[in-house]
């Protein structure tokens, strides 16, 4: 049985492509229609109606009357072109309440299902596994690893919170990759602030220079010097320099986030 069509079997008429099509979409076998249900339970997080047919419109608007759900895992479901809707922002659903009907609303060739599924970083995969199955169960622990500037290499990842500290005591460390924390570090060499880096996009620091400063965005998190021993907590940051961890000239040698 589906998971997204009320006493229904899948039949596919457009597949996942990536970059393309980033979605699945469905009808009831045989071509038929059928009213939409919740994949998993969760909180409607998002929802779009009074919309018509609209061949060749883009973003938002080619997704017709749509329900975006966020599930307890952290991911979210999508569902598009629906002629109905039958749920509103912030309601919570159980796995198969019927949320919606099938219909050709927004950028739809005919009437059917546009079926997302979404990582928890909102990020489209392919929600071909998932049809008639349960959604993934991630790891939810976020991590951060340091640079040693005397080993040249970076360090294993540390999980936030598990009262281990990225760093290895003695060797200075030259850059901090960290999952969902945006931060940035003080050079000493150079004496200055580096940019702001966000997620794993990019890490921050200059590898091979020593860090003396370092701030984390909505993170409690200390550091320890080179030769010294660990500095008080910090959990405030302002863009004034105010509420950094080190000290100006002291290389840094560890960091914990909690
Ligand atoms: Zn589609």
């Amino acid at each position: 049985m589906s998971r997204i069509l009320y006493d229904a079997e899948n039949q596919i008429t457009n597949g996942y492509r990536k970059n393309v099509h980033e979605a699945v979409d469905v009808v009831k076998k045989w071509y038929q229609q059928a009213p939409v249900i919740a994949h998993s339970s969760g909180e409607v997080v998002l929802v779009q109606t009074g919309k018509a047919h609209n061949l060749g419109s883009t973003g938002n608007e080619s997704y017709g009357n749509f329900v975006k759900i966020k599930h307890e895992d952290g991911y979210y479901t999508l569902y598009a072109h629906l002629r109905e809707v039958y749920v509103k922002k912030g309601d919570l659903v159980t796995q198969g309440q019927q949320i919606g009907y099938m219909g050709d609303t927004g950028n739809a060739y005919g009437v059917h299902l546009h079926f997302e599924v979404r990582n928890t970083y909102d990020v489209r995969i392919d929600p071909t596994p998932y049809l008639d199955a349960d959604l993934p169960k991630e790891d939810r622990k976020l991590y951060y690893q340091a640079y040693d500037n005397v080993k040249k290499y970076w360090l294993p990842n540390v999980a936030v919170a598990s009262s281990e500290y990225a760093g290895n005591f003695g060797n200075p460390i030259g850059g901090i990759y960290a999952d969902q924390y945006r931060m940035r570090v003080h050079d000493m060499k150079k004496g200055y602030w580096l940019p702001w880096v966000e997620n794993r996009n990019d890490y921050a620091g200059n590898l091979g220079n020593d860090i003396d400063g370092v701030q984390v965005e909505n993170a409690t998190y200390r550091v320890h010097l080179k030769g010294g021993s660990w500095l008080p907590w910090v959990s405030k940051v302002d863009d004034t320099n105010q509420g950094y961890a080190g000290i100006y000239g002291r290389a840094i040698d560890a960091i914990e986030i909690k």
